[in-house]
């Protein structure tokens, strides 16, 4: 676990209020509520179909949440219904703000796949950061190095593999200068001797203070790396603590007995 000051001490980087998020008639998520400090790196656990995607996708809204506040920095989103039960618009200046202030790094890459990987890495700081091409592409082959694909920059995702590409989209996320980094899954789509390459590139982000939400079924990797745990059921914060109090220590049998079967 990363030495962090205490929370008290620590800016609000990323704070969730009461998050709902219904599809019809199914309700997903039935209020969460999550803070994250500056450099806190969190692990989400669950099973499958517990919300995890969903409370990620709500936070940079790929999805809208039905309800609930979103805090990042000091950008601030209330998704309150009004008085007659709809919801209030969220402008496109608003999506774009909040969404440029959070990056993303999801299972299957989504990589353009008809742009090198340089290319790739600077659309997002050219177009929606207006930052100057030359600018760009410098941060970028830095970003590449930090993760050790600067000599693949004018290769295109296909020709890299799994655990590369994944790679590439850390660096991708990284370029946006994000306050928070989302993680769903971000090795499960991987072969086997590709995840550690992956999961090494996020501990050194977890060690440098950024701060992080990582969806993960790599139980040792969540416990070694965060400092803070959740565990969702039926979205619904069933448990959240340190990782000893999760891993070691919980008070839900729901949370005992999944980690009885994920040792
Ligand atoms: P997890 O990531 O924990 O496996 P998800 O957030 O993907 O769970 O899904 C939670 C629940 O929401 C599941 O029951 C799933 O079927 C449902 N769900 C997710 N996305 C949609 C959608 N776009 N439309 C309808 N139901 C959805
Ligand atoms: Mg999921």
């Amino acid at each position: 676990m990363p030495e962090t000051a205490p929370n008290s001490t620590r800016p609000i980087a990323l704070d969730l209020q009461d998050i709902h998020k219904s599809y019809g008639s199914l309700a997903v998520l039935k209020g969460v509520s999550l803070t994250a400090y500056d450099g806190d790196v969190i692990s989400i656990l669950g099973s499958s179909g517990s919300g995890k995607s969903t409370l990620l996708r709500c936070i940079n809204l790929l999805e809208k949440p039905t309800q609930g506040n979103i805090i990042i920095g000091s950008e601030i989103l209330k998704l309150k219904p009004n008085k007659s039960g709809e919801l209030q618009a969220v402008s496109n200046q608003q999506l774009e703000s909040l969404r440029a202030r959070v990056g993303f790094v999801f299972q299957n890459f989504n990589l353009w796949p008809h742009k090198t990987i340089l290319q790739n890495i600077i659309e997002g700081p050219t177009q929606v950061l207006n930052i100057k091409k030359d600018q760009a592409i410098s941060d970028a082959e830095k970003l590449l190095d930090k993760v050790g694909l600067l000599d693949k920059k004018d290769a295109y995702p296909d020709n890299l593999s799994g655990g590369q590409r994944q790679r590439v989209a850390i660096a991708r996320a990284l370029a946006m200068q994000p306050r928070v980094l989302l993680f769903d899954e971000p090795t499960s789509a991987l072969d086997p001797e590709l995840v550690n390459e992956v999961l090494a590139v996020m501990r050194e982000l977890a060690e440098e203070g950024r701060t992080m939400l990582i969806v993960t079924h790599e139980m040792r990797f969540a416990r070694e790396v965060s400092n803070k745990v959740v565990f969702l059921h039926q979205g619904v914060i069933e448990e959240m603590g340190t990782p000893e109090q999760v891993f070691d220590n919980p008070t839900s049998e729901r949370v005992k007995d999944f980690m009885a079967s994920h040792r």
